[in-house]
């Protein structure tokens, strides 16, 4: 039998794969909650596309999340509490330095799985003097359909503790606005964060979005973008017929 944390392999893998050019060297990192709240996060150093299990750190989420309202986290602060937060305190493996951001995002109803990526294609639109208008709204159905109705957009932060805070703070909004937790979040200069309920669904949300990227810089180059209107994205989402495709696709 598949556990989480073979699937957990099978996804990094998959987004680390270099013909997707989505993570190079240690870039990005994946993360996967187990029924009982604890989460399994990629150790620093290891790259996504040779990941095996040996190379994920099994955490406490509370106690990393308690790292989100503290005041001056120092990197001591930061290994105590991964330290007191290990399923296995024999671990000697380091979870990775985005560890905080997916603790947060685990906790978002229907998200068991993240995947976080630095694709060249996405990041040519976040390091752009466009940022964000060029990542903003849907300019196909698939897009729309895989990547939900809007994203949420993060400014430049420094990797750790206030980023995460970024990131709640963008996700809190986009979940009033929309009703739900968002599919994918744009950091500045930075790269991508995938939010799915399956590892299938991350891994077709990172594909989707890094298409997505290309056609925009296409349409940049063919005189700029022209996105769908909210009308036409609404009645996509609502369309029984996509919700049924989107489920067999997430493996759901
Ligand atoms: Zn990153």
């Amino acid at each position: 039998m598949t556990d989480l944390l073979d699937q957990l392999v099978a996804m990094s893998r998959a987004v680390g794969d270099p013909q997707l050019d989505a993570a190079i060297l240690g870039e990005g990192n994946t993360s996967a909650l187990e029924e009982d709240g604890s989460f399994w996060i990629k150790a620093s150093g290891t790259s996504l596309g040779t990941m095996t299990r040996a190379q994920f750190v099994h955490l406490q989420r509370e106690q990393v999340l308690g790292l989100l309202d503290e005041e001056g986290v120092d990197e001591a602060r930061l290994n105590a509490v991964y330290q007191a937060a290990k399923c296995d305190p024999g671990q000697s493996a380091r979870p990775s330095v985005e560890t905080v951001f997916h603790a947060l995002l685990l906790g978002y109803p229907g998200v068991r799985f993240i995947a976080h990526t630095h694709p060249t294609a996405v990041n040519a639109l976040t390091c752009s003097l466009g940022w964000p208008q060029v990542l903003e709204g849907r300019l196909c159905p698939d897009e729309c359909v895989v990547l939900g109705p809007d994203s949420v957009f993060i400014p430049y932060i420094d990797p750790g503790v206030i980023l995460a805070r970024a990131i709640r703070d963008g996700v809190d909004a986009y979940a009033r606005r929309h009703g739900a937790a968002p599919k994918v979040i744009y950091m500045q200069n930075h790269g991508l964060v995938a939010l799915g309920r399956s590892d299938r669904e991350c891994v077709n949300i990172t594909h989707m979005a890094i298409k997505a990227a290309r056609l925009r810089l296409g349409a940049l180059a063919a005189g700029g973008l022209k996105p769908l209107s909210e009308t036409v994205i609404s009645g996509l989402l609502g369309r029984p017929d996509e919700q049924y495709r989107q489920r067999l696709l997430d493996g759901r």
